[in-house]
């Protein structure tokens, strides 16, 4: 029988950044027990000094050594896989084969299967459940949760992903979450580059850009991106919303690259993969998604 993981169980926590810190520090205030690593010293050494209950480790396996569940928020998939399988300080070196791990990390599904399966072949279980909302979602723990895996398992991290989110969504087997993160990242990008590209060609006709984002919030071009992003990113100019360009380019192509291990044609999909490569390499993978904006600008 499988230790519940309600607090006060002890969870792993690997990869400390934009998302991964807030998130973190929410499983400290919902009463677990927390281990925490980053290959990065300074998000550590921030991490446990505004977290003072925080257990900081020196390395994946250390981190996963004594936990019930192990939560990865890492870049991608093939981080995740080589933190978990890499030599002899990955996670899995560590991992008890009663934890489960669970990648909440925006991963692509067909590497997933992979990694549960290599997982299981050494006795270890998981679940993907990557998030959606952002870094304010984040830190007010409303993330919408999107989880793949068996229904047993998703049912035992659920009291866990409700510390961090507030809506969890079970949508198939091993791979299902990262295969629908993928695509709603699809719509999110699509709706954005449209809103700019709106706002570029109103405001060269004189309209003022406020006044636009406004329309379109209160008429049928309403979208998150114009809701969220519009007034806030896009019309300072200040492209600061805390998502890199470097994981929704990521992102895009994990969903064109499905599309086509699927043998589905969806032209809109692989142009949309195509410009935010493009995008990304031209203001650099560091900046934010919403400099997208700069970039359809010619800027
Ligand atoms: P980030 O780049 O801010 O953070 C990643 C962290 O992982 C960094 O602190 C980095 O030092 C650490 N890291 C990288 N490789 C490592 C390794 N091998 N071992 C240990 N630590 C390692 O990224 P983020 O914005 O927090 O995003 C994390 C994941 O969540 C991504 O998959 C992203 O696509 C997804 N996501 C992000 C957002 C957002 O708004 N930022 C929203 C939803 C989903």
């Amino acid at each position: 029988m499988s230790k519940s993981l309600a607090p006060p169980a002890t969870i792993a926590f690997i990869g400390l950044g934009m998302m991964g810190k807030p998130m973190a520090s929410r499983l400290i205030g919902a009463g677990y027990t927390l281990r925490v690593y980053d290959q990065s010293q300074q998000a550590m050494s921030d991490f446990v000094g505004a977290n003072p209950g925080a257990i900081a480790t020196a390395s994946a396996k250390a981190c996963a050594q004594g936990a019930d569940a192990l939560v990865t928020m890492l870049p991608d998939g093939k981080i995740v896989r080589r933190a978990l399988l890499d030599g002899a300080d990955a996670a899995a070196e560590g991992l008890s084969k009663e934890a489960i791990l669970v990648d909440m990390s925006s991963s692509a599904p067909v590497g997933t299967v992979e990694l549960s399966r290599d997982l299981a072949a050494r006795g270890l279980s998981m679940i993907d459940a990557p998030v959606s909302g952002g870094v304010r979602r984040a830190i007010d723990g409303s993330l919408a949760i999107i989880a793949g895996g068996t229904a047993e398992h998703v049912e035992r991290c659920k009291p866990l992903l409700q510390s961090m989110g507030k809506t969890v969504f079970h949508t198939g087997a091993i791979g299902a979450g990262h295969a629908v993160k993928a695509l709603n990242n699809y719509l999110s990008a699509t709706s954005l580059l449209s809103m700019c590209e709106a706002m570029i060609v109103g405001e060269k006709f004189g309209v003022d850009p406020g006044m636009l984002v406004d329309v379109f919030n209160n008429s049928s071009g309403m979208s998150n991106s114009t809701q969220v992003k519009g007034r806030q990113f896009i019309v300072p100019r200040n492209y600061a919303a805390g998502f890199t360009m470097a994981l929704m380019a990521k992102d895009l192509r994990t969903a064109s690259d499905l599309a086509d291990q699927l043998g589905v044609e969806v032209p809109t999909m692989t142009e949309m993969a195509d410009i935010w490569a493009r995008a990304a390499e031209k203001v650099g993978m560091a900046a934010d998604h919403t400099a997208i904006h700069k970039f359809l600008e010619g800027k």
